[in-house]
């Protein structure tokens, strides 16, 4: 007997008639003599109607609140779950994350998960009941409710496997697995059958939404075994392992996103301490920098260029205009209509050509490339939104990136 987390994503738990099917699911998997703890996600659309429903209401909802409200999609897929699983005479309980004690910090709306306690769900599992926990949410130390971020059940989910030493958490979506690229784009990209766990936060961190990036890196700090496979249809999905496994490839996949936006501060004095005056007001509001570029000085004058969340625009323009008051500048530009594109892959720091053919088949594509950033294990392109599609495409195709890794040459 071993036991199973399973996380069904929106699309997943998206219907009834979807639900009867994710009922049919756990029901096999309990058949064959497994315990099953599931997570699951709101309704599919349902968190966007509960964002878009705040934001008519509010320019800056209250966060606190912010996550009370966002929280309910999940409690409303988990308590349907639950009930449809007690009408196939299968014993079921729902918990709210608070309920079942996910403990994370107080950062509403991207709080993170500091503690699982296990105890009510074990006692569930050894009376043979199925445990459904809503996905996304938790509660901080003054009993506040949380949430963790787009795509946060993900995280749920591998936190749960950690902390109840789960055989297995399988994350059930609507693609069969991880892809060489995001199969709704590139229509050739190919199905990985292992990805490790550096090149999947890589690729989730670079935009591949598949995964939540927390979820993997949780994986890989408390070694849980992650599959990413399809409620619809049968496969054995995507395993993500710990460490490279022989036949690797140079380059593994290539992710993209298009929730940056570009600040590009011209003509700064440059003068020590800059950098931090423009910068600190920034990780004191908890925005994320991305790429952060600065030009080398001419006559004491530099340009810094970064990349931000989209939906941080407006606030970071605001803190930006705030501290131009005391700064030397000639102009602020704030452009949202960028998309990144990063190639991933352990071979990539022992492969130098790839970038310089990253670049060259842009260059051929006509489509200009703003900023450049490279790791040892990614190369990221920072281009106009309106060509992220033909980019894509057009380096999935350099990269050969739809055979097998050992058709593959690239010198
Ligand atoms: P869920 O609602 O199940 O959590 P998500 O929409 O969050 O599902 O994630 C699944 C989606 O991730 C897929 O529909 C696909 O479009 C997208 N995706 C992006 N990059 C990749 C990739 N490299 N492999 C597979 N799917 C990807
Ligand atoms: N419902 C949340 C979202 O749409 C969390 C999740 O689906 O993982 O982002
Ligand atoms: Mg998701």
């Amino acid at each position: 007997m071993a036991l199973i987390v399973q996380k069904y994503g929106g699309t997943s738990v998206g219907s009834l008639p979807r639900i009867h099917h994710v009922v049919d699911k756990i029901l096999k998997t309990r058949a064959e003599g497994h315990q099953v703890v599931v997570v699951v996600s709101a309704m599919s659309g349902e968190t966007d109607r509960l964002v878009a429903l705040a934001q008519k209401l509010s320019i800056t909802p209250n966060p606190r609140e912010f996550d009370v409200l966002l929280s309910t999609g999940e409690q409303v897929a988990m308590a349907l779950l639950s009930m449809a699983l007690i009408d196939k005479g299968c014993p079921a309980r729902s918990y709210t994350g608070a309920q079942v004690q996910i403990r994370t910090d107080s950062v509403h709306n991207k709080a993170r998960i500091l503690e699982v306690e296990g105890s009510k769900i074990q006692a569930d599992l050894a009376s043979g009941t199925v445990v459904v926990v809503a996905g996304f949410q938790g509660v901080d130390d003054l009993g506040n409710i949380t949430t963790l971020g787009r795509g946060g059940s993900d995280t749920t989910a591998v936190a749960l496997a950690a902390a109840l030493q789960a055989d297995e958490c399988q994350i059930y979506t609507d693609v069969n697995g991880i892809y060489t690229a995001d199969p709704r784009i590139v229509p050739y990209a190919r199905q990985l059958s292992q990805v490790t766990c550096q090149e999947m936060i890589e690729l989730a961190s670079q935009g591949a939404k598949v995964m939540q990036i927390r979820a993997v890196e949780f994986a890989g700090r408390y070694n849980v075994p992650v599959r990413v496979l399809s409620t619809f249809k049968e496969g054995s999905g995507t395993l993500i392992i710990q460490s490279l496994h022989k036949d690797h490839s140079i380059v593994s996949g290539i992710a993209y996103n298009r929730d940056e936006a570009k600040f590009v501060l011209r003509g700064l004095s440059d003068l020590p301490g800059i950098a931090a005056q423009i910068l600190n007001p920034l990780s004191d509001a908890h925005i994320e920098v991305d790429m952060l570029v600065q030009t080398p000085s001419i006559n004491g004058a530099t340009d810094l260029t970064f990349t931000v969340h989209k939906r941080d625009f407006n606030q970071v323009q605001e803190l930006l205009e705030n501290s131009s008051k005391t700064l030397k500048l000639d102009k602020l530009e704030g452009n949202d209509q960028i998309a990144k594109i990063s190639l991933v892959g352990m071979g990539l720091r022992s492969h130098p050509k790839v970038a310089s053919t990253m670049f060259h088949t842009l260059g051929v594509q006509g489509i200009n490339i703003q900023l450049i950033s490279t790791s040892e294990i990614k190369v990221s392109v920072v281009i106009d939104e309106e060509h992220l599609e033909r980019g894509v495409c057009a380096l999935h195709e350099a990269f050969q990136l739809g055979k097998e890794p050992k058709e593959v040459e690239i010198n």
